[in-house]
């Protein structure tokens, strides 16, 4: 190995930042071995915080209307893909299911559906909220007002996924429509964390254009605003997007990226993501071992799981709740690991 990234990991692991171009070293230095060894610090510092329990949110994707046009992502405006929207009914019942399956944690994620205004979605917090109080409910709706965000707090939302998909101001544009802007969306996660909210950023790794000093950016992003979970997967190729003749990501990056970011900030909640299980049959038991301690098995009903295609052949879309989640719990058993039923906070650490 380098002589050069064994130095930095190993800073990385005492110290937890490193400068922006040790960052890029790392990541364009890398072989074999560097992983290994990130890893294992990795998975190391996420057993001595976590033990071997892995925390599970129950994913509910409740709309795929979307006005946005990303140009990645296969629920994106102009995608023609088939439409839906689950009602206040049909979630309480993928809430009811995953009560019953030991979720203690619900997700509630979809495109920005202006049907979903604020009245609708805090009526919808706070009946989940109401009917399970000891479960957190988790937001990924993307970008709404601070006040549309402090409703949804005050109606029982205390944690919120928004991704920044890149901190680079320019390869922000490079993904996303002029209407789009990079300063609005970081705008957005500092209101959510200055309301309160247990804030979700991350990226997709090997997006187009992205090089290491985006992803170095990524990295020191992260090691400055401390966010309570980050979520990474590779870039997957999706068709009817402007993107569709592009790559997918590397498992093999994105496994390395994750042990980074656990040194980085070790009590961070990091998933290992659906993304990863898609581009490797063994990718979350993987994302795990390098350092991931949350996974995020499907709710939804399977009527609709098909037609949330964020991205080519996504995993898991014609099991049941209960498939799914037996099947994530094996996975994990048989690499020495245990789904717990909890709400799964970010722990204390100093
Ligand atoms: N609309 C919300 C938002 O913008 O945060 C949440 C839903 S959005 C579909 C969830 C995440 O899916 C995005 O943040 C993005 O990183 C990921 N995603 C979309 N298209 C993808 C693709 N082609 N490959 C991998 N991940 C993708």
């Amino acid at each position: 190995m380098d002589t050069k990234v064994n130095e930095y990991i190993e800073k990385l692991a005492s110290t937890h930042q490193l400068s922006l171009d040790a960052y890029e070293y790392l990541i364009t230095h890398r072989d074999e071995e560097a992983m290994e060894l990130a890893a294992r610090k990795a998975r190391n510092l996420s057993r001595s915080i976590y033990g071997k329990a892995i925390y599970v949110r129950g994913l509910i994707e409740f709309t795929n209307i979307c006005k946005n046009d990303c140009f990645y992502c296969g629920i994106r405006k102009d995608a023609h893909c088939s439409r839906y929207r689950l009602d206040m009914d049909d979630i309480l019942s993928c809430c009811a299911e995953g009560y019953d399956l030991g979720f203690r944690t619900f997700v509630l994620q979809g495109g920005e559906d202006a049907y979903f205004d604020d009245d609708r979605l805090c009526d919808i917090v706070s009946h989940i909220h109401a009917s399970y109080p000891d479960c957190a409910i988790t937001l990924s709706v993307g970008e709404r007002s601070k006040e549309s965000y402090q409703r949804l707090y005050d109606a029982g939302a205390q944690r919120y996924l928004l991704r920044h998909e890149t901190a680079n101001q320019q390869h922000y544009h490079q993904l996303h429509p002029a209407s789009m802007s990079f300063t609005h969306r970081m705008q957005c996660i500092q209101d959510l964390r200055d309301i309160g909210y247990a804030v979700g950023v991350g990226m997709m790794v090997q997006s187009p254009y992205q090089t290491a000093h985006h992803l170095a950016q990524d990295l020191k992003f992260v090691e400055t605003f401390h966010p309570e979970m980050c979520g990474i997967g590779p870039y997957i190729t999706a068709q009817d997007t402007p993107f569709h003749d592009q790559p997918s990501g590397s498992v093999e990056l994105t496994l390395y990226l994750i042990s980074l970011l656990r040194l980085i900030y070790p009590p961070m909640l990091i998933p290992a993501t659906t993304a990863l299980g898609t581009m490797d049959p063994v990718g979350r038991e993987k994302g795990v071992l390098a350092g991931a301690n949350v996974v995020m098995p499907n709710l939804s009903p399977v009527s609709v799981r098909r037609k949330y295609q964020l991205y080519d052949n996504k995993i898991c879309i014609g099991d049941e709740s209960a498939q799914c989640r037996h099947c994530l719990e094996n996975r994990m058993d048989r690499i020495g690991y245990t789904v717990v039923t909890d709400r799964g906070d970010i722990k204390v650490w100093d």
